[in-house]
């Protein structure tokens, strides 16, 4: 048999409070009674009644307080509010609060019934709805899960197998994940790697230094080399709440094709040498072999200057070969002050034709450096020889040199025409020259390029800060001797 709804009643004891009862019950309702406050509040708990009827006063609280409270507790019990008389402030409360209906005097047993069935009808409805709703949204949410799994699924397959590496790893950097494409280029078939760490299962120094680094202050491009030539590109990603992932893309044949260039370049640089200096050499002789008119004599120096100017261009290229090479392994320490007044001196007559303010700033705690003594006094003779040459008559040049964390800050700072956002970092390339190179002022744009290489090889850093039409400063930051 379907177990009787149950309606609780909190009214304090009456006739009306009988005559529901009996009414109730012989309609086939199941009816408990609560006669104060504590026996209701135990029979909401244990019994769970399917409505309520609730008096205008029940054991000395006010029925519409109580009403709220209850609603407040269980917002979708219905109840019926009972009144002594019927007021229209009585009506407009019950429907303001919400519940289900009222009833007052004077009282027949249908009365009670009808209010009953139709405050439990609406109430089922209710409930049907909410479950009904509840079931939608739960099996859209399910729905929605299959989707990501299979999601999931699909990027796992793309993960593994792109020809790229790709690990993933936590905070402690241990390994959540590695493609495919990891376990050939490190050679680690079969091999569990989940929850190792990434330093203890790849003994590569390069990868453990990216790691170390990363953890500092994300450096984004590393490369990766191996001893069978390969070299890969590695990039880090910290990854929020994951830990990071490190991406590893082959250039084994992109370091080849830069390396058949270089090889190309120095090659050709070293043959033209023998041939511009017999060049030269003729053109000297020239001169010996007897009197030239006025535009022979003219000739020939534009001739000379023209072999000079290549013969620094080849120079320069060879000079770049050997840097990028790695041949230049000479160290010693180089106090960088010294160095700067023989390039300053160098310098002198430019900057007295053009009217440059020149300044210097060196700090009186300048540590030496331990460097190649030619190629540091390279550096500085390009970086002020390009403020010299690009600021305009009349204009500015700064030179600082200062010290923080054992580190040498070299500052060269111009008034010329400054180099747009977007070409800073491209004036380091080899003969790349900015847009905003004033016409006549002349070079082949290698200048830069062999002072990146140099500082590369003693382990510094160099980059441009520049705003257009205000000027230049070149930045140079060098490791002082231990
Ligand atoms: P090279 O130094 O080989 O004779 P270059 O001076 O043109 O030729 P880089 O020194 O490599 O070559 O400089 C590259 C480019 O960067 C220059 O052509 C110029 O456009 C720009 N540049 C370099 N230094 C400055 C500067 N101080 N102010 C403005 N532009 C500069
Ligand atoms: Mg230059």
């Amino acid at each position: 048999m379907a177990k009787l709804d149950l309606i609780l009643l909190a009214l304090d004891p009456s006739p009306i409070l009988d005559l529901m009862k009996r009414t109730l019950n012989a309609a086939g309702y199941e009816v408990a009674f609560a006669h104060d406050r504590p026996s209701l509040d135990l029979s909401i708990q244990e019994a769970i009644p399917a409505l309520m009827i609730v008096g205008e006063k029940f054991a000395d609280q006010d029925g519409f307080a109580l009403s709220s409270e209850l609603l407040e507790r269980f917002p979708t019990l219905p109840i019926i509010f009972y009144a002594d008389k019927d007021t229209t402030g009585f009506a407009k409360s019950v429907i303001k609060m919400g519940l289900s209906g009222y009833l007052y005097p004077p009282l027949r047993m249908d009365d009670i019934t009808d209010e009953v069935k139709k405050s439990l009808a609406r109430a089922r409805k209710l409930g049907d709805w909410l479950r009904r709703e509840v079931r939608r949204t739960t099996s859209s949410l399910a729905e929605k899960a299959q989707i990501s799994e299979t999601e999931r699924t699909k990027l796992e397959a793309i993960i593994a197998n792109i020809q790229d590496g790709v690990i993933v790893m936590d905070d402690n950097q241990k390994i959540l994940f590695v493609n495919r494409a990891i376990r050939e280029i490190f050679s680690l078939d079969g091999k569990e790697l989940t929850g190792k760490s990434l330093k203890d299962v790849v003994l590569n120094e390069d990868l453990k230094a990216l790691l170390v680094r990363s953890s500092d202050g994300p450096l984004k491009y590393h490369e990766i080399n191996f001893d069978d030539g390969r070299v890969f590109n590695a990039q880090y990603t910290p990854i929020p709440k994951i830990g990071a992932a490190v991406t590893m893309q082959d250039i084994s044949y992109i370091k080849e094709l830069d390396r058949l260039k270089s090889d190309f370049i120095h090659t050709v640089s070293h043959d033209l040498r023998s041939p511009l200096t017999a060049i030269l050499g003729y053109t000297e002789l020239i001169e010996r072999t007897g009197p030239l008119n006025e535009n022979q004599y003219e000739f020939l120096g534009r001739l000379q200057g023209s072999v000079q100017h290549i013969t620094a261009l080849v120079n320069d290229l060879l000079d770049l070969g050997r840097l990028e090479a790695g041949f230049d392994t000479r160290r010693e320490a180089v106090q960088l002050e010294g160095v700067l007044k023989y390039s300053l001196d160098m310098f002198d007559a430019q900057v007295k034709k053009k009217n440059i303010i020149l300044t210097k700033d060196i700090a009186t705690d300048l540590q030496p450096l331990r460097a190649n003594p030619i190629r540091i006094r390279q550096m500085l003779d390009n970086l002020l020889g390009n403020a010299i040459k690009y600021t305009p008559d009349g204009g500015s040049v700064w030179v600082s040199m200062s010290m923080q964390d054992n580190q040498i800050i070299l500052k060269v700072e111009d008034t010329g025409p400054g180099i747009p956002a977007e070409e800073q970092t491209n004036v380091f390339d080899k003969f790349y020259r900015a847009t905003t190179a004033p016409d006549g002022v002349e070079g082949s744009g290698l200048g830069l390029a062999i002072v990146k290489s140099i500082v590369t090889s003693h382990q510094g850093r160099v980059w441009v800060e520049s705003t257009l039409g205000k000027g230049s400063s070149f930045i140079v930051i060098l490791p002082a001797q231990e």
